[in-house]
């Protein structure tokens, strides 16, 4: 991990969690987290929209920030089901994922709609995390660094400095799979993705790039130990804090 760089541990709940199951988990995350006074990363945890308010007021005045998983483009209107970036932020929120691979596969959702939704979380007052990642078939057929490219070029807010965009370097196989890349294969992904940021902005070297993809306990370490890995984020693993926290351990 840099130095330069704070180190962001972040959980995405997903489609997971109620408020019996989610406020004991996330009481224990705020207890652990009270233990220590002066982090050196930061703790998230992006619940359901569902639970948005109820996280934001039990994390009140501790580190652990709340966000939100996804956002509508439009700050308003006729959207039925959908929540906007600015209702996001009226419930507490400070962090917004867009481009999870989840929402790209299931909703069919592209780079330019991922730019929009990003947009929408900047223009929100949100800290949007992009996520971008190869699939098995692109990997394997050796187009990894070109998929991460045009997605990095194409999903990117207008805008983004290293204060309002963070990305998430996720392999979509190696989401809940158990399976990782190596720490090679990381480091080179995330070699390639400063290299474009660097000609896309310029404070390219304050951006946090987040590896994503099966991490846990056992191999946060290592994952975050490579170079230009600035935190990661994470999904099963976050849901209960006994197994979050020794990832957040790894740079706290
Ligand atoms: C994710 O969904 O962003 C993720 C990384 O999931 P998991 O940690 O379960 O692989």
């Amino acid at each position: 991990m840099s130095k330069q760089r704070r180190p962001l541990i972040a959980g995405n709940w997903k489609m997971n969690g109620l408020v019996g199951s989610a406020t004991p988990e996330l009481q224990e995350l705020v207890k652990r987290a009270g233990d220590h006074p002066d982090p050196k990363c930061d703790i998230l945890i992006c619940p359901p929209a569902t639970l948005l308010y109820e996280m934001v007021s039990l994390a009140e005045g501790s580190a652990v920030k709340i966000g939100g998983q996804n956002c509508h483009a439009n700050e308003s209107g006729a959207h039925t089901g959908d929540i906007s970036a600015e209702m996001l932020k009226d419930a507490g929120a400070e962090y917004c994922i867009v481009g999870h691979s989840e929402r790209r596969a299931d909703h069919g959702e592209s780079n330019a709609v991922v730019k929009a939704k990003a947009e929408a979380a900047l223009r929100a007052g949100l800290i949007a995390i992009v996520c971008v990642g190869e699939t098995l078939v692109e990997r394997e057929g050796d187009k990894t660094l070109d998929v991460i490219s045009d997605q990095v070029r194409n999903s990117l807010p207008g805008g983004a400095t290293a204060s309002n965009t963070v990305i998430a370097y996720e392999p979509v196989w190696a989401i809940g799979t158990g399976k990782t890349p190596t720490p090679e294969n990381v480091a080179d992904v995330h070699a390639h993705i400063r290299k474009e940021l660097g000609s896309m902005m310029g404070d390219s070297d304050s951006v946090r790039v987040l590896y994503g993809g099966s991490v846990k306990g056992s191999n946060a370490a290592e994952l975050m130990a490579v170079e230009n890995v600035d935190g990661a984020l994470v999904g099963g693993a976050s849901l209960k804090a006994v197994d979050f926290w020794p990832i957040v351990s790894t740079c706290i």
